[in-house]
């Protein structure tokens, strides 16, 4: 939300008959920006919270969690009123618990019943683990069958920057310093193409062989134990709570 561009991006996308444009925010300036996103047809808001109470999130972020929710309040209210006319806008809130908060169900369900009044439009509110394992590398969550499991994501999604870099997952573009990986980019390729040349099935070999040789970064990575996808084709994923 800082690039002043982001209004263009989303009406350029729905002129080129994107079907569905969402955005993914911390939130913190949806307050000021919100609403004109939303009238340039967002489908939908992706709203990332740290911690299920205002002294956890202060803590990780520096910023108040209500300034937050009084943006997506404004936000919701005014989507509402669009929805009355030719939107059909949602919100997820993706609240990530630390520690041993994804245990806890009242945690989860003092922060689901907080938005109680906007669940027409807040129509998924997502408990995410970010800590699979204890102090001792134990996982604390229960893998879903790990023997018949592989990472999901170079099977179902594709996702591209605005340097048009194409990624199959963020946590690949985000260790790129540590595990370099040349990325297809949309500027050299088209999108099909990239979904079927050399680069989505050398990751899908690996990652359904769990041999890896040119993405060392799967051996190791956390979305690998969280986003999974059974060999019977059924996807799911092990560290997310859905309200
Ligand atoms: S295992 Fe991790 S790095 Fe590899 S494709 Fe999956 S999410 Fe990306």
């Amino acid at each position: 939300m800082l690039d002043e561009r982001l209004p263009d991006f989303i009406k350029r996308a729905k002129e080129a008959k994107i079907p569905y444009v969402f955005l993914t925010t911390n939130g913190t300036l949806l307050d000021k920006l919100g609403c004109e996103l939303l009238e340039c047809s967002l489908d939908s808001m992706n709203i990332s919270t740290d911690g299920h109470s205002s002294e956890m999130y202060e803590k990780i972020r520096g910023f108040p969690l209500e300034k937050v929710e009084e943006g997506v309040i404004k936000c919701a209210k005014y989507a509402r009123e669009l929805n009355t006319k030719e939107h059909n806008i949602s919100f997820n809130i993706n609240c990530v618990l630390v520690y041993n908060e994804m245990r806890n169900d009242e945690f989860k369900a003092t922060f689901a019943h907080k938005w109680r009044k906007w669940r027409d439009i807040i129509t998924h509110i997502n408990f995410i683990s970010c800590i699979n394992k204890n102090n001792k590398g134990e996982s604390i969550l229960p893998l879903i069958n790990p023997t018949n499991s592989v990472c999901r994501l170079p099977f179902t999604r594709m996702m591209i920057n605005s340097y048009g870099a194409v990624e199959f997952c963020c946590t690949m573009l985000g260790t790129q310093h540590y595990y370099p990986v040349k990325l297809p980019n949309i500027h050299d390729d088209s999108l099909e193409n990239i979904w079927t040349k050399e680069f989505a099935t050398h990751l899908r070999n690996e990652v359904l062989s769990d041999n890896y040789t040119r993405f060392n970064i799967c051996k190791t990575c956390f979305e690998r134990e969280s986003s999974v996808l059974e060999l019977n084709g059924e996807s799911k994923q092990n560290n997310v709570d859905i309200y």
